[in-house]
């Protein structure tokens, strides 16, 4: 619950059309489950967030920053405290020769694009991952043998005192779906990739072939959060969850994909429930059958 004294202090410092209260999860996340968040905010300045942080600080108010809630499981309970949604409210891109600097809330598709259209190439790998560019550095995404670490020259971010602070790739600490923002609470503002100059049309030809790799082999028309697992060493997650004998499996609303045993779906009326409880069943199963525990890539949030 948000007191009326808080929603009095909020819109001191965001302008009151970007605050949502009692606003369900569901509508922000592609898994499309999640109850209530007991306020979001969309985030349209990071110059305003100082002050935010300091006021959440002060008054004991829980944040969680989220991109585009496309590697998130949202809780049937939803949130208590305040979601600070850094999305497209916050998507510049500024090209400066073979760099680009983007804004948080940028879709990486958006990025990829445009880097395409200027004959930069070093993104393509992120044309098909449907999160925002701080998203995708927070979990050092990657897809195709690219990642995020590769292109990525220095990130801004502020700390929980509201302090700009530039890392360099070397101090973000990326690695396999991971970055010390997954350690530190930080929260990515802007991001400068490196690519270099190349052939806009084989660039564009890359993406779609990627993209095409794409819609071959995963379940997009459903709702999910993309691979559920992170790949296990030696393994691969889809397969083992194959050779489990799981694929279709189904807890309430969510299943296996058969198309793609890696991702769970929401068939379309799944809860929240519905899918980490199937989470936990194919990690008994696979572990029982083969002694591999597989790690969920998708993360958590709020109240299940
Ligand atoms: C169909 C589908 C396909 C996918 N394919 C891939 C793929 O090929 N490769 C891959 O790596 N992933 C893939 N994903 C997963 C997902 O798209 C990526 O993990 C993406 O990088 C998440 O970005 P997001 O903006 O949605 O972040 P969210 O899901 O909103 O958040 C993810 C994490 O980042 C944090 N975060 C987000 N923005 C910020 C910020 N500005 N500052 C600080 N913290 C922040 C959140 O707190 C959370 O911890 C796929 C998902 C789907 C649905």
């Amino acid at each position: 619950m948000i007191s009326q004294a808080v929603r009095e202090a909020l819109q001191k410092f965001v302008p009151s059309e970007n605050i949502l209260y009692k606003e369900p999860l569901k509508n922000h996340t592609t898994f499309r489950v999640g109850g209530e968040a007991d306020c979001l905010i969309q985030v349209d300045s990071m110059e305003r967030m100082p002050k935010l942080l300091s006021y959440l600080a002060k008054v004991g108010i829980p944040f969680f920053v989220m991109g585009n809630g496309s590697n998130l499981l949202a809780g049937d309970k939803g949130y208590r405290g305040i979601v600070l949604q850094i999305s497209d409210k916050l998507n510049e891109i500024k090209a400066e020769g073979c760099r680009l600097r983007v804004q948080a809330g940028a879709f990486l598709s958006k990025a990829a694009k445009t880097a395409c259209e200027l004959g930069l190439t070093g993104l393509e790998f992120a044309a098909g991952i449907p999160g925002t560019v701080g998203g995708g550095v927070v979990m050092n995404a990657g897809a195709y043998d690219g990642e995020m670490r590769q292109v990525v020259e220095e990130v801004l971010v502020l700390d929980k005192e509201g302090t700009l602070l530039t890392l360099d790739n070397g101090t973000m600490e990326f690695g396999y779906r991971t970055s010390v923002v997954k350690k530190h609470p930080l929260i990515v503002a802007e991001c400068v990739f490196l690519l270099k100059q190349g052939n806009k049309e084989e660039i564009a030809a890359k993406m779609a072939d990627f993209q095409s790799r794409r819609k071959e082999k995963q379940p997009l028309e459903y709702p999910s959060a993309g691979s559920t697992f992170k790949r296990p060493a030696g393994y691969f997650a889809g397969k083992l969850i194959m050779d489990a004998g799981l694929a279709g499996y189904r807890i309430g609303g969510a299943e296996v994909s058969a198309k793609h045993c890696g991702f769970i779906i929401n068939r379309g009326d799944a809860s929240a429930a519905d899918i980490r409880n199937l989470i936990v069943y194919v990690q008994e199963e696979v572990y029982r059958q083969f002694g591999v525990q597989l790690e969920p890539e998708v993360l958590f949030l709020g109240d299940f």
